[in-house]
């Protein structure tokens, strides 16, 4: 099977992890290259050019932290962070170093290639398609006109509630951190407040969701922040 959908390329260390990710990756139609440790995985993103690096964080030379940060430096490919438990502050830590996206593992396969198809499309957004109206399910935002309809209903959004909708859009899909959202939408000297984040994401939802107690749209990472639903569906086998 060739693989037209994206090149991907995965630095795990665990031979039965690269096993089910490889089968599960290369059914789909993609790409694959793999490196087991740090060095050849910085060394193989530089050459091979992937559409989007699967990266663990636990490898036997470098630690995945620096190994993104090392891509980083020149490249922005997205990244997914492939976490065990107990790493937990290392994946917030992650995120916040400029990783894409993040999976605990375990994790199914059907959650692994729905982070894959956010990660490709924000890449092709990222190279100049911008999309100024936003559309899942019930909810739709018109990014030129600043206007927000729930079902046909507009919906009134103050200056803040508004900025936090916009970046969340604007990483729709992806799971941003408390203390992103903050920078982001408060500026660099509200990084340590993070009751506002729940307090407009509790006015957001109850404008939004249908049920607040149970959103839909805005869902919470616990102890690492928040992530827009977006889903993109499967591209159909031809
Ligand atoms: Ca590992």
């Amino acid at each position: 099977m060739t693989g037209d959908r994206g090149l991907i390329l995965l630095i795990e260390d665990e031979p039965q992890m690269r096993r089910f990710l490889r089968v599960t990756l290369q059914s789909r139609g993609y790409d694959l290259i793999e490196a087991s440790s740090g060095e050849e995985g910085i060394a193989q993103s530089a050459t091979r050019k992937p559409d989007v690096i699967l990266l663990d964080l636990g490898l036997p030379d470098l630690d995945g932290l620096e190994v993104l940060g090392r891509i980083r430096e020149w490249s922005q490919t997205p990244v997914i962070i492939l976490s065990a438990r107990e790493q937990e502050q290392d994946k917030i830590r992650a995120l916040d170093a400029g990783a894409d996206d993040y999976l605990t593992k375990p994790f199914s396969a059907g959650e692994l290639l729905a982070r894959i198809r956010v990660a490709l499309r924000h890449q092709v957004m990222q190279e100049g398609q911008t999309e100024p109206v936003f559309v899942q399910d019930t909810l739709r935002v018109d990014l030129a006109k600043r206007r927000v309809f729930l079902k046909e209903s507009e919906i009134h959004l103050t200056p803040i509630e508004y900025r936090l909708l916009a970046y969340l859009i604007k990483n729709a899909g992806k799971v941003i951190t408390h203390k992103q959202l903050l920078k982001e939408v408060w500026g660099p000297a509200y990084a340590n407040q993070a009751h506002y984040v729940r307090v407009y994401m509790g006015m957001l939802r109850h404008k939004l969701e249908e049920d607040p107690s149970r959103p839909h749209f805005f869902i919470n990472e616990p102890g690492v922040g928040y992530r827009l639903r977006f889903e993109v569906p499967p591209e159909q086998d031809s």
